[in-house]
């Protein structure tokens, strides 16, 4: 089997979004294709070909969503100015958007070329897969093709389409544009998204204030499986926000290394607002404004501002519960009630910027890394006190990832890429990142933090 398209977003008013025609590409070739997400998809590869994957063979029109969002804290009208919606597949019960990134112009491009670059697609792709085989909830990769055009970025190199699946592409920013630009359709429009990811909310008057919790809910287990595993988003728009709180837009993200709540990757977040640190407030503050985005439904319907307020006072409680559940799970603390150790951890680390995925391993399994922050007094009268506790091995295997895909190991698999056509350093990251919780043969190299200067600049891109 193709793709079995069912796209129900083109019955919403026609005002969300555009048909649109990928560019056409002369010689599209797949530079690498996943075949388990084909799988899970119901996919037949020998009839998934490359003019299907680049969007050049068609079974219906594409569209472009339009959004608006808040870019570094100003609003804007946006909508996919290089993506375009394939179609929604349906599959065992189950829909999914099938999306190209870089497949060219669309009527939301404005200046932008609709292109997208081969390094920044394969980027995209590891991102996701990573995420996904830690567990966290993401968008997928199906594949990267590669097209004859030549992108002009920070250097030149030749354009790709990344095939993306999700379980839609609907963010807080659809809502704000909706908002926005068509009032009268916000209630249907919020009807169909709960029809669409949240089924189980009963149609009564209660609903959109169900629906914000579970969008908060879904949110705030996102960001707090991102502090698990040390993941920087870096471009935490409204527009980057799914709504079904999946990990999208892999742009300028990258994984801390050294534990540093400032850590900030992307050239343009001069003032840290998307830092490690910060990904929690900004998450409330986003929520704020999809708060606001439904603010025009409670005149409509049963709902009241002030209910959605009351959710948004449940925030800090929220959050730092899952906080700190995963933050005990990570040291192997089985019961509940330890805030104060791991917040005593927490300054060790502060302190320290000891390797953050290597400190838990360390825990785990002593002299496993040779680096002197782990031989301290300090260090080891720490780890006594949680061995009072906690230290639970199999606890700990669960939640702390073996390998993270260290950044310079990226940035040298796609110069590799780049410069000589290979893939053996990409796919052999790839292959660490298939099991990150399991120990392989070539661990030392795959565990190796970078020299300790590394991530005060190492810089990441928007738009690439
Ligand atoms: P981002 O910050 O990556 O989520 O992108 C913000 C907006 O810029 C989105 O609406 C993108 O569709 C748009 N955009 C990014 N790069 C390009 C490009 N090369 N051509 C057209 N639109 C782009
Ligand atoms: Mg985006």
């Amino acid at each position: 089997m193709t793709f079995s398209f069912d796209t129900t977003y083109k019955e919403l008013d026609s005002e969300l979004y555009s048909r649109v025609t990928p560019k056409s590409i002369a010689h599209p070739e797949i530079v690498v294709r996943n075949d388990e997400l084909c799988a899970d998809l119901g996919l037949d590869t020998a009839k998934l070909d490359v003019e299907m994957l680049a969007g050049q063979d068609r079974l219906e029109e594409p569209i472009a969503q339009a959004y608006a969002g808040h870019q570094y804290g100003s609003f804007t009208v946006l909508g996919d100015g290089r993506a375009m919606i394939l179609g929604e597949h349906v599959h065992d019960g189950s829909r999914y958007d099938i999306q190209l990134k870089g497949s060219g112009r669309t009527p939301y491009s404005g200046r932008g070329d609709g292109n997208a670059t081969v390094s920044s697609m394969l980027r995209e792709y590891l991102y996701s897969y990573a995420m996904r085989n830690l567990n966290i909830k993401t968008s997928r990769s199906l594949a990267v093709v590669e097209t004859d055009d030549a992108v002009n970025r920070r250097r030149t190199e030749p354009g790709a389409v990344l095939v993306r699946v999700m379980n839609s592409h609907i963010r807080y920013g659809t809502f704000q544009y909706v908002a926005a630009r068509a009032p009268d359709e916000l209630q249907r429009f919020t009807d169909y998204v709960i029809d669409r990811h949240y089924p189980q909310l009963h149609k009564n008057d209660r609903t959109y204030v169900e629906f914000f919790d579970v969008v908060m809910q879904s949110a705030i287990e996102m960001v707090v499986d991102w502090l698990r595993v040390g993941f920087v988003h870096g471009v935490m728009n409204t527009d980057n926000m799914s709504i079904d709180g999946e990990t999208f837009d892999y742009g300028p993200c990258a994984f801390m290394n050294y534990y540093d709540e400032e850590t900030v990757f992307s050239s343009i977040d001069k003032h840290g607002r998307y830092a490690f640190g910060n990904q929690r407030p900004i998450l409330r503050w986003n929520l704020e404004r999809f708060a606001e985005a439904l603010q025009p439904l409670c005149s409509q319907s049963g709902l009241t501002y002030g209910e959605l307020e009351a959710k948004l006072d449940e925030f800090e409680d929220r959050f730092d519960a899952q906080y700190y559940a995963m933050m005990q799970k990570k040291l192997g603390i089985g019961s509940d009630g330890e805030e104060e150790l791991v917040d005593e951890f927490l300054e060790w680390l502060r302190k320290t910027n000891a390797d953050y995925t290597n400190t838990f391993l360390e825990l785990e399994a002593p002299k496993t890394f040779d680096d002197p922050v782990f031989t301290t007094a300090e260090f080891e009268q720490l780890r006594d006190k949680l061995a009072a506790v906690g230290l639970n091995e199999e606890l700990m295997q669960e939640v702390n990832p073996r390998y993270i895909p260290r950044n310079y190991l990226v940035e040298e698999s796609l110069d590799e890429y780049l410069e000589t056509g290979e893939l053996s350093k990409f796919k052999r990251l790839l292959t660490v990142l298939e099991t990150p919780y399991t120990s392989k043969d070539m661990r030392s190299q795959f565990q190796q933090p970078p020299p300790r200067e590394f991530d005060a600049e190492y810089t990441t891109y928007c738009n690439t």
